[in-house]
């Protein structure tokens, strides 16, 4: 038996929480080593502050040996009233390590909500521009849709720099000057490998280079690594399931959700400001998923009110590595479907209630990287050209009319986004809304709101509906 306490955040930070997770699973120590700040620091501050979240996990009996787990019999338990986490028969992920997605988001969400902050599926980067300013901005996408790919991208465009704060969690809480600060509560990078290379992602690959827990990746005959989509494959591999590998039997060397954990502070563009116990000042909030049709590129909301009508429609493609298969696309309001610790009608009503007086709002954003053309092909490059609408953004956050109104929100006035340099895209089919297309869309988002929420629903999200049929009938 292991007793590991951690802190969720920067050792004696105000917007940090403490956990004691108790394991049967050495691979769970190490892998909280690197994903959280454990050792006796953290107990120090618990002698001060005797609150701590109670996480009990076993990996149970039932497992192929080597991984011992119980999968038919798995069972997580979240009991917000005692601050009390049970996992019973996971070995791996967010169900054995439980200060991220148990602790951080669905308990986290119950603790914020009772304090009065946000506890958020978000990404923080800060954004410096040609002129040297500098912002930071969170961005909630669904699992597999870009998260650690923003948060450590290298822009193309000139004079820009991005640096990392964090890849997929946010707690964030207005301060007294009523500016929205946050903090990363995690220590390090939980990501899927396959994918990953010194083309997609070199950030990430310099970032895992030692320290680093690989799980379920194939490995090479000198004791390296190896996944799909790194570069060619080696001559000989042991698979992810321990046998040499035959790629003629076309079953892949990594497991698809491999992945690697990996300490945030080898990330070469680690933000100087990271650790910073106050957290950093969040300018804008980005919501996004994989549409493959009908969405544009970037929308910005009217105002907080209809940037979270815009979280709470959000819908994204699933892709393979997640739990649907098959393309549907599926209803995931601020990426926390897996993750709401509580009602989600009352979620929707603590978002509503941000808007205070003397409290600078973050502007909301929704994007889409993801459009696609009649071919299937993406209509939009992507990663680092990404920079050209974090440039927007950020005009926008400082007041530059550069947008137009359309019936959605805004959207970059013509020649407002800068696409210098920038090889034939479609603008017009990149931000073109389909009549119908958002006809449809509307009655997805009722029947989801009727079926899923229910009664609980605030009203300010049928006002919100009405006015996006009544402008797109316009
Ligand atoms: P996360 O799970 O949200 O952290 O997502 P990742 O950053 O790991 O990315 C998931 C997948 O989306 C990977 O296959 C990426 O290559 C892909 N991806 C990320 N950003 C972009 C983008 O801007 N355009 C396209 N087309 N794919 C992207
Ligand atoms: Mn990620």
């Amino acid at each position: 038996m292991y007793v590991i306490p951690f802190s969720m955040g920067p050792v004696g930070s105000p917007l940090s929480k403490i956990g004691v997770e108790i394991t049967d699973s050495p691979y769970v120590v190490y892998s909280m080593r690197v994903m959280t700040r454990i050792g006796a620091k953290v107990l120090e501050i618990l002698r001060q502050d005797e609150q701590f979240v109670r996480c009990l996990h076993a990996v149970g009996s039932g497992g192929t040996p080597g991984w011992p787990c119980d999968p038919k019999n798995t069972i997580i338990l979240h009991k917000p009233a005692e601050n009390e986490i049970v996992s019973y028969g996971s070995g791996y992920g967010g169900n054995s390590l439980l200060g991220k997605k148990c602790f951080a988001l669905r308990l986290g969400s119950v603790i914020a909500r009772r304090e009065g902050w946000l506890a958020e599926h978000m990404l923080i980067v800060g954004i410096t521009n040609p002129q040297g300013k500098k912002r930071y901005i969170a961005a909630a996408f669904p699992s597999a849709c870009g998260k650690t790919n923003l948060a450590m991208m290298t822009p193309t465009l000139p004079g820009y720099k991005v640096e990392c704060v964090g890849d997929d969690i946010a707690w964030m809480k207005f301060d007294k000057d009523g500016v929205l600060r946050a903090i990363n509560p995690e220590n390090g990078f939980f990501g899927v490998a396959p994918g990953t290379s010194a083309a997609t992602n070199p950030i990430a690959m310099a970032t895992v280079f030692k320290n680093t827990v690989f799980t379920n990746v194939a490995e090479t005959p000198e004791g390296g690594v190896w996944w799909e989509g790194m570069g060619p494959a080696p001559e000989r591999l042991v698979d992810w399931k321990g046998q040499p590998w035959d790629p003629s039997k076309k079953t892949p060397a990594a497991h698809p959700n491999s992945r690697f954990c990996t300490p945030a502070e080898q990330c070469p563009m680690i933000d100087g400001e990271w650790e910073n116990s106050e957290g950093v000042p969040i300018s804008a909030i980005l919501l996004g998923g994989r549409r493959p049709a009908g969405v544009p590129l970037v929308v910005e909301s009217r105002d907080w009110q209809h940037g979270v009508f815009m979280g709470a429609s959000m819908r994204s493609e699933a892709t393979a590595a997640a739990e649907h298969s098959g393309k549907m696309v599926m209803h995931d309001p601020f990426a926390m479907r897996p993750f709401f610790g509580y009602n989600f009608g009352d979620y929707l009503k603590h978002w509503l209630s941000m808007p205070q007086p003397g409290r600078n709002m973050p502007k909301i954003f929704h994007v889409n990287w993801f459009r696609k053309d009649e071919q299937g092909k993406f209509l939009w490059p992507g990663f680092g050209e990404n920079s050209r609408v974090l440039d927007w953004i950020l005009r926008r956050c400082d007041g530059e009319p550069c947008h137009a109104e359309t019936p959605l929100g805004y959207i970059p006035r013509a020649g407002a986004l800068n696409t210098e340099n920038l090889s034939a895209v479609d603008m017009n089919e990149l931000f073109s809304i389909p009549k119908d297309f958002w006809l449809q869309e509307s009655d997805a988002i009722e029947k989801y709101f009727k079926e899923e929420v229910g009664e609980d629903l605030p009203n300010e999200m049928w006002d919100e509906l009405n006015k996006l049929r009544k402008n797109i009938q316009a």
